[in-house]
């Protein structure tokens, strides 16, 4: 029977749309109302969608036609709010560059829920350049595609490596203008991440004392992310315990392929162990440990060497935090030594990644010596860190006409014969097998990394001509890190003297 609700129903379909349902959950917007402001994305002038990550859509049980339809664009460029979205921006504070900034929070970024992957796995699915949120301190909440461009591809280079990180799932232009130091094309990213809950996320409520909030969160990352917590006598420390451990493990990944992050501010340090929010990142071409890209960090804080320390630092503002939930100042002395917990954990992954990467199997006390001694000559001879790596890959283990390749890379030459040699010994010590070490070397010493300056002509032509060529030709590669790839020789490669950018801004 026709009712009178199947003809306002009709009446009404084509001014409120069509129902947008994409299985989201909206765990987050459960949480109380403080830790959040529910909004939705600001709609913009003319939404094109750039780039559909579509193995990580088909991860994620999305359908990759519908993402790239009308509907599904004016989804990820925020026109269109699902009917089962919550849209949230998240609260957070944080300490930037050492110093409290106080609130901060998603000033630009809108979460609009949760997906449950194909694994199993709980996403965030959110869009970031949505529009201004009450978090947006005066800046315009929306992303210039320069940046968007950037972190597309980091975070697309950094999966590749096997690296945990916030994910890309699409990159939309806007129609607009934002205006940065001039008017840039407007970009919005979708970004995937297991969690955006940061450090900053429980410094914010500490800050007001607000030990219901600091109990619920906790709750809600144990639930989620940590379950084994809760079997713990004191789950407080038992989750602060596998988070240490989830930081500790991710910096030593980052500098064993020579990245650097940048930013590592607790409001940029996530509370699952991912690679979060990528700014003024780089990775190192000559190897020195000292090396900063960001023109922001002018004392070298946040160099490839101090990432340890600066982790465990954003690590303790954690515990301090979470002090009065996991006992109170009784606790202080158990907080302690799960915070010390980080510097052995760190150096167990990067000492057995340098292993690993010297192609060793069996464990020698000279090892970390031999391969100290490696980074040294490397600073030393200003040799490149990955050509270097993956030169030794290549290396038969008795000397060859080969080794001159590798010998070149180091200023002078010979810097790094004596260390072959020692190299060489050490191999032969355990009956290492050529070809079964070259192809263990060459799996977790990559041939390609996402150098700066390949980044920024990526970043440039976007900016500059709307144009996605290079950042396409980029994905090709960056999806394939452990294999030289025959075209595009000049991908793999340091820049020429021209070519080198040795500040990257943060050009949000
Ligand atoms: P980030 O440096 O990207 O980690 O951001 C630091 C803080 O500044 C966060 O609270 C961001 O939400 C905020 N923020 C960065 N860019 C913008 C923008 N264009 N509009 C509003 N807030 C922003
Ligand atoms: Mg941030």
């Amino acid at each position: 029977m026709f009712t009178l609700e199947m003809a306002w129903r009709i009446i009404l379909a084509p001014m409120m749309g069509n129902d947008i349902r994409m299985g989201l959950e909206n765990s987050y917007a459960a949480l109380p109302e403080r830790f959040f402001q529910s909004i939705r994305p600001t709609p913009v002038a003319a939404p094109a969608l750039v780039k559909l990550n579509e193995s990580l859509a088909e991860e994620l049980g999305l359908d990759t036609d519908w993402l790239q339809s009308p509907d599904g664009v004016a989804v990820l460029a925020g026109n269109r709010v699902p009917d089962d979205a919550r849209p949230l921006a998240m609260a957070y504070a944080g300490h930037q560059f050492g110093h409290w900034a106080g609130r901060l929070g998603d000033g630009r970024a809108i979460l609009l829920g949760e997906r449950i992957d194909q694994n199993g796995v709980r996403r965030d699915i959110q869009l970031k350049g949505a529009g201004p949120t009450i978090f947006s301190r005066g800046g315009d909440g929306r992303a210039s595609i320069g940046p968007v461009v950037r972190e597309y591809l980091a975070s697309e280079a950094m999966a590749a490596l096997g690296i945990p990180t916030t994910r890309a799932l699409a990159v939309a232009t806007s129609g607009e203008e934002v205006y940065r130091q001039r008017p840039e094309p407007g970009g919005i990213l979708v970004r995937v991440a297991e969690s955006h809950v940061r450090v900053g996320t429980f410094q914010y409520l500490a800050a007001t004392n607000d030990f219901d909030g600091i109990q619920a969160l906790i709750d809600y990352l144990v639930d989620r992310h940590y379950p084994q917590a809760a079997e713990h006598d004191n789950p407080v420390l038992a989750l602060l315990e596998q988070i240490v451990v989830r930081t500790a493990r991710l910096v030593a990944d980052w500098m064993l392929v020579g990245f650097i992050h940048g930013v590592m501010n607790t409001d940029n340090t996530s509370l699952v162990g991912e690679t979060l929010d990528f700014g003024p990142f780089g990775f190192i071409d000559e190897f020195h440990p000292d090396t900063v890209y960001s023109s922001i960090d002018r004392h070298g804080r946040y160099a490839w060497s101090q990432q340890p320390g600066i982790a465990a630092w954003n690590l303790a503002r954690l515990g301090e935090a979470l002090l009065p939930a996991a006992g109170g100042q009784a606790a202080t002395e158990s907080v302690n030594a799960t915070l010390a917990g980080f510097r052995s954990e760190f150096e167990s992954v990067f000492h057995q990644g340098l292993h690993s990467k010297l192609g060793f199997q069996e464990v020698r006390d000279e090892d970390v010596e031999l391969a100290f001694d490696l980074l040294g000559r490397m600073q030393r001879g200003s040799a490149d860190l990955t050509l270097t790596f993956r030169g030794l890959s290549e290396l038969p283990g008795q000397a060859s006409d080969q080794d001159q390749a590798i010998a070149s890379l180091f200023d002078p030459p010979e810097l790094i014969q004596p260390w072959l040699v020692r190299w060489r010994q050490r191999l032969a010590a355990e009956h290492s097998d050529d070809a079964s070490r070259q192809s263990r070397m060459q799996a977790v010493n990559p041939a390609f990394i996402l150098r700066n300056h390949l980044a920024q002509a990526a970043v440039d032509e976007a900016i500059e001509r709307c144009n996605f060529s290079k950042m396409e030709e980029l994905l090709e590669v960056i999806s394939r890190p452990f294999e030289q790839l025959p075209d595009h020789p000049e991908l793999y490669i340091p820049p020429r003297p021209e070519e080198r950018v040795l500040e990257t801004f943060c050009g949000t």
